[in-house]
């Protein structure tokens, strides 16, 4: 059988459990600090604080930059909905702008349309393991004195113009989700080089509580602590990391040369010198392809291939995130989210499996 998507855990994990369950110290504690330590290294960024999942960082990384009731932050329609979902934790107010028909990702000049006055923020997502145009968003945000955070859910391990994900935005948040590219089961972690933030999302994660006086509180906090015990298997799934996601990137590489030159299919785009982790593979499935996106799907599933859309509705169509709102201004994620599948993309996949895949999708080409 083939898996869609699968987590790489091995003996040193399962290791690394037991050893924080034989302490009797299960809460956030040293192993915690000790991954963040880890964390902040991989990013290249002065300090990491890891949280109970990417929502929660997302909402203490607004929080944190003084998102409240009233302000705006402009982000992408084409990605989970916990990125909006934060904003509206935020008290805020999501707008959604346009994304790039090559990457994916949020479309600059399509931000630049929806700033207001009351814009404070932008959530970029980093889709599919391959980082947004930071260069061009950081650029507009400081023109219009508003804030950059990255939503790098997807991307641990990417880089773009040789910075790593995480380093890219004022704030970055993560997602340690057991089908991200490592995992903690659940788990989260926000990076930054601002002190002043690194404090104020500490006190955040637990309860706002004031650090040198106990059951003294500064203001609304929340319980978003991690525990020694996820700590443990994300330290041993960073040492893994560049073993895994070189594995991806493989997985992709061989995707790419066995899909290349059928009329239909798109792979995906990817900018050279910059590192796209491969979260999701994506195809396009276009007009010239003998078969709809829907019908290549059942047929390839009818072969034991899953796949998925990632994601099959633009957030701008639930109510809860927004009241009115204009279709035509978003054309390329309506062509986009009707084309786009994903391909089984994990560590575990043989190389038996992905001529299997690559065979499946050309049988159904001609
Ligand atoms: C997974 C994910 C999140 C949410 O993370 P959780 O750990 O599931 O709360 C947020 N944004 C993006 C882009 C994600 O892929």
């Amino acid at each position: 059988m083939i898996y869609l998507s699968r987590p790489f855990i091995g003996e040193e994990e399962k290791k690394a459990v037991s050893k924080v369950l034989d302490s009797g110290f299960l809460v956030q504690g040293p192993v915690t600090k000790a991954f963040e330590d880890s964390f902040a290294v991989l990013c290249k960024t002065k300090y990491a604080l890891a949280c109970s999942n990417g929502t929660a960082a997302l909402h203490m990384a607004l929080d944190t930059l003084g998102i409240k009731p009233g302000d705006e932050v402009i982000t992408t329609p084409l990605t989970f909905v916990a990125t909006a979902n934060s904003i509206l934790m935020a008290g805020a107010t999501p707008v959604f702008a346009d994304i790039d028909p090559k990457t994916y990702n949020i479309d600059v000049n399509q931000i630049e349309k929806k700033i207001s006055r009351k814009t404070k923020a932008i959530i970029a997502v980093d889709l599919y393991g391959q980082p947004a145009d930071y260069n061009a968003i950081n650029a507009l945000a400081k023109k219009h004195g508003i804030f950059v955070i990255e939503d790098a859910a997807q991307s641990v391990g990417a880089t773009y113009h040789k910075k790593p994900s995480g380093s890219l935005a004022d704030i970055a948040t993560f997602s340690l989700y057991a089908t991200k590219n490592i995992t903690t089961g659940e788990g989260g972690m926000i990076t930054t080089d601002n002190a002043k933030w690194y404090e104020t999302a500490k006190l955040f994660r637990h309860h706002d509580q004031d650090e040198h006086k106990k059951y003294s509180y500064v203001g609304l906090g929340y319980n978003y602590r991690m525990t020694d015990i996820q700590a443990a298997i994300g330290r041993v799934q960073l040492k893994r990391l560049n073993a895994l996601t070189k594995k991806r990137q493989q997985i992709a590489t061989a995707f790419d040369k066995g899909l290349a030159n059928i009329p239909g299919i798109v792979t995906p785009f990817f900018e050279v010198g910059n590192e796209h982790v491969y979260h999701q593979y994506i195809l396009r499935i276009t007009k010239e392809f003998p078969l709809t996106r829907d019908q290549f799907r059942k047929k390839l599933e009818l072969k034991g291939i899953p796949t998925n859309i990632y994601y099959p509705v633009p957030l701008y169509n639930f109510k809860h995130l927004i009241s009115n709102v204009n279709k035509k201004e978003f054309p390329i994620t309506e062509t986009t989210i009707k084309e786009i599948v994903s391909l089984p993309m994990h560590p575990y996949l043989t190389q038996k499996e992905i001529q299997f895949i690559i065979n499946g999708i050309k049988s159904l080409a001609s």
